[in-house]
């Protein structure tokens, strides 16, 4: 005991110190974007325009270190970075670059009766100082996301990637602060001790994405500054597979869906209700298409589990005696094949928590009265998917869940659409991005009355009277 105090004390007081010189670095960064946004060069949409231009740029010109640094994480490929991050996050560039002038104008609405004579409008206005904390599974997409909104919003913005996916975070690092002022736009790196130092500051916002245990911690932290929250947290999200459905198409998307990034997803599904009817031909054509998919360990384009702990926590999920397919793993090459689960029941283990890997339970249902309960019982997901050709079905699915966003007859693809809101909803989040939904993300919607002098009615004024209360009445209704 006396000598691990010996051993651990002097290592514990460097710790602390390195902490207290971050932090007065992190005072010093926050001291600085919020008086360059004082300057108000930011409200400027030219001044917008170009940093998202120049965003855009920088990503592209340094595309093969952010290939490379993604892959040394967890041998995501190039491909799978491109469609699933950088288009995504160019698509998102495009389209503010396109309409940020549209976004951030005054908007004018009809004054009431009440107010005879005036205007009515509504001005946007960034919130100022903001803090981006990314999570992992998509480094680039999930930080750079939310960056376009709040540059689009005319923000000064400070970027936590997760250290999880460290060499991605040190990539954007270097292209992020080679690239802007750091007054502007700038990437801290750290974990959970540089986090919680950074959220001991006041900012104008918080945008956090993540799973919903530290979202509750950055909730708290930003509730002591009253600071508006974005929280994009994960869930289990079912897809429902009815007997109206095309099962091989169901199962083509299904695949894809469930396995790319090896099921790291935040929107994959992470379970299948499927009705009893066609259990047996889903499951036939689900393990056609993995095979078609080549997902093996010997693949290089089948992305690695994060970490060891990741990695521990999801083999813990492979019952033998439930295994209809895959199952098989690599330790050393932090691997698992799909996997596929049948006979799976709410009670089991795999059913307790979102997955976040490449196994899919495959659980039955009968009614699907029964199925929306069951579903119902667990917290509101971020996604729900809904295989049906049946109008009246997918309409009672759509009507008696809540959750955050979906498809119908698809899976995870409804985050490429730029004009549909994304977030969730309870446990899976609050606040949304995407397009607009970004750009309103990271602003303030000021209303604003404006009278002329000619007119003022004496209407309203003291002494009141039982005539001008007849008059009133019959005004407002
Ligand atoms: P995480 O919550 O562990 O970490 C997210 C971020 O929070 C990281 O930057 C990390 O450094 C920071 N962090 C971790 N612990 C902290 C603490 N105690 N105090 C302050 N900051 C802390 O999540 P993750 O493992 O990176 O990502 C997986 C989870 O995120 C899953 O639940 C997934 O569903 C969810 N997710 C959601 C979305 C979405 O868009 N809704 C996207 C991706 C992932």
């Amino acid at each position: 005991m006396f000598f691990s105090v010996i051993y651990f004390f002097p290592k514990l007081i460097l710790y602390f110190i390195a902490l207290m010189i971050f932090d007065m670095e992190y005072a010093t960064i926050i001291a600085q974007q919020r008086s360059f946004f004082n300057t108000h060069a930011t409200k400027k949409v030219s001044f917008r325009i170009q940093q998202l231009k120049k965003l855009k740029a920088c990503i592209q010109h340094n595309e093969t270190l952010l290939f490379d640094a993604i892959y040394k994480d967890f041998k995501k490929s190039d491909y799978e970075t491109y469609v699933s991050e950088l288009s995504l996050i160019y698509h998102e560039i495009d389209l503010a670059i396109a309409k940020v002038k549209k976004w951030s104008k005054r908007k004018r609405v009809l004054s009431s009766l009440a107010n005879f004579p005036s205007k009515s409008y509504i001005i946007p206005e960034p919130l100022g100082s903001t803090l981006i904390i990314g999570a992992w599974n998509y480094p680039y997409q999930l930080s750079l996301g939310p960056v376009v909104g709040a540059m689009a919003a005319g923000c000064t913005i400070i970027l936590k990637p997760s250290e999880i996916a460290m060499h991605s975070a040190q990539a954007m690092q270097h292209i992020i602060n080679t690239t802007f002022d750091p007054e502007y736009c700038t990437v801290i790196l750290g974990g959970i001790a540089e986090t919680s130092a950074l959220l001991e500051h006041k900012f104008d916002k918080i945008f956090f994405t993540g799973s919903t245990h530290v979202g509750k911690i950055i909730y708290q932290a930003a509730a002591k500054h009253l600071t508006p929250v974005t929280l994009e947290l994960g869930g289990k999200s079912p897809a429902i597979v009815t007997p109206q459905c095309d099962i091989a198409m169901t199962a083509k998307r299904l695949v894809w869906a469930k396995f790319l990034n090896a099921g790291q997803t935040c929107i994959a599904p992470d379970y299948i209700m499927v009705h009893e009817d066609v259990h047996d031909a889903l499951l036939e054509a689900l393990i056609t298409h993995i095979k078609k998919a080549q997902y093996t360990i010997a693949n290089k384009n089948y992305t690695q589990i994060i970490n060891d702990r990741n990695f521990d926590r999801l083999i813990q999920y492979i019952d033998a005696s439930k295994v209809a397919f895959g199952g098989s793993y690599d330790q050393k090459e932090r691997t698992i094949t799909p996997t596929l689960l049948t006979a799976i029941t709410f009670d089991d283990t795999v059913m307790q928590e979102e997955i976040f890997g490449p196994i899919l339970p495959i659980l039955k249902y009968t009614s699907i009265d029964t199925a929306i309960q069951q579903i119902r019982t667990l917290d509101k997901p971020l996604s729900c998917y809904v295989f049906t050709k049946n109008t009246a079905l997918k309409n009672k699915i759509l009507n008696e869940i809540s959750f955050g966003g979906g498809a119908i007859n698809d899976a995870v693809m409804h985050i490429t659409e730029s004009r549909l809101p994304f977030g969730g909803v309870g446990n899976s989040g609050m606040g949304n991005y995407h397009g607009e939904a970004g750009f309103e993300s990271f602003s303030h919607y000021k209303g604003i009355l404006q009278k002329p002098f000619w007119l003022e009615p004496n209407l309203k004024y003291a002494p009141y009277n039982s005539t001008k209360l007849n008059i009133i009445k019959k005004l407002l209704g």
